[in-house]
């Protein structure tokens, strides 16, 4: 079983980052395969991992959806390619929350004008306080993709029942240590 995986763009995203539409193994945002039993995966570690599938099974994808991906419109372009919509279901898991997801005015406002379709309430529900699912979300929904399962919590507040973090995040200080998504068509 061929593995490709996305790295954590936070840990190499330098602002010249390429970003790609991989259909191979290799370094980049979002792989897709129709070929069974070849998984596509992203690495996180905050950011949004989205796992997509189509319903008859015959083609998913996995993606890797940080701040710049978000902005840069990383998810309507992997639907665009993949001609994704309501035959398509998705999975959004982990993320960090709005709460512990603290961004600068600069940031803020940026986002506020690029998504005037995001309820503000939604997008930033507190002063300077990022909603990046909300923005994957409101993606998937203006393509057509209304399946759409929350799965996980937030990496960075989630707690297990003994209090100990559920989740890897990059924002509450682990390095080089992140979660696997991923999915692959049965054979
Ligand atoms: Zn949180």
């Amino acid at each position: 079983m061929g593995i490709a995986a996305a790295e954590e763009a936070g840990a190499r995203d330098d602002g010249r980052a390429d970003r790609r539409v991989a259909a191979a193994g290799g370094e980049a945002d979002a792989f897709h395969t129709q070929q069974r039993e070849i998984a596509v995966s992203v690495i996180t570690a905050d950011c949004v991992p989205l796992l997509l599938a189509r319903r008859d099974g015959g083609h998913v994808a996995a993606v890797h959806a940080g701040w710049r991906g978000l902005a840069d419109g990383i998810i309507p372009r992997v639907l665009a390619q993949l001609e994704a919509g309501d035959e398509w279901v998705a999975a959004i898991g982990p993320t960090i929350c709005a709460a512990c997801y603290e961004v600068s005015e600069v940031l803020a406002l940026d986002f506020a004008r690029r998504f005037p379709g995001i309820p503000a309430a939604d997008l930033l529900p507190s002063h300077r306080h990022l909603n990046l699912r909300a923005i994957a979300d409101y993606q998937l929904r203006k393509a057509g993709v209304t399946a759409i399962d929350h799965a996980g919590g937030c990496t960075c507040c989630a707690r297990d029942a003994s209090g100990n973090p559920v989740f890897r995040s990059y924002r509450r200080g682990d390095r080089n240590s992140q979660q696997h998504a991923g999915l692959y068509i049965v054979g």
